[in-house]
């Protein structure tokens, strides 16, 4: 397999996702018309090379940057890590708007030196971002690209999807 460079420059990427707007929209469109699986399989091989690859501990950019909705097992197990009532979680750490309720603090307030401080009790779906090992891609694609600029993993999940897709 050729040498990739992997950006992990979050100033970067975001200039890049910027230029590469019009580029994105395209291949996003590519996407939708290709075989489920087939997507399924690249970005699940993908993923599995490069995330290993990234050090989330030096980046924390979803958590300094993403409001995670949340569910009522999220909020039962905030609660126990918190030592706070369900009531009071919901109290201080959450707001809702039309698709649910969220931590709305941004960054998160239990980021700490980039260390999520309540990391066994966190939400389902911080400890599954960036989703990328998860089935069918494409009904997550507009989420997914929405982080291209903020998130390193799928920044270069999706570059190296163009590479060997020979997108141009
Ligand atoms: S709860 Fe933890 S993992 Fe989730 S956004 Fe906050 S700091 Fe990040
Ligand atoms: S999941 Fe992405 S944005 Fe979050 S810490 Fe890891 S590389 Fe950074």
């Amino acid at each position: 397999m050729a040498l990739y460079h992997l950006e992990t420059d979050l100033e970067k990427i975001r200039a890049l996702a910027l230029l590469r707007t019009n580029e994105n929209q395209r291949f996003r469109s590519l996407l939708k018309n290709r075989n489920v699986t087939k997507t399924d399989l690249l970005v699940h091989r993908l993923h599995h090379e490069i995330a290993p690859k990234i050090d989330c501990t030096t980046c924390g950019n979803c958590c300094g940057t993403l409001t995670p909705y949340l569910t009522t097992t999220d909020l039962e197990r905030l609660s126990e890590g918190t030592q706070l009532t369900v009531e009071q979680v919901i109290y201080f750490y959450t707001e809702t708007d039309e698709h649910g309720l969220a931590l709305k603090d941004v960054p998160c307030c239990f980021l700490t030196d980039n260390k999520c401080t309540i990391y066994e009790h966190r939400p389902q779906t911080c400890a599954s971002f960036p989703h990328l090992h998860q089935p069918d891609f494409n009904s997550r694609a507009r989420r997914t690209f929405d982080n291209y600029s903020i998130c390193p993993i799928i920044f270069n999940v999706i570059e190296r999807m163009k590479v060997e897709m020979h997108f141009e």
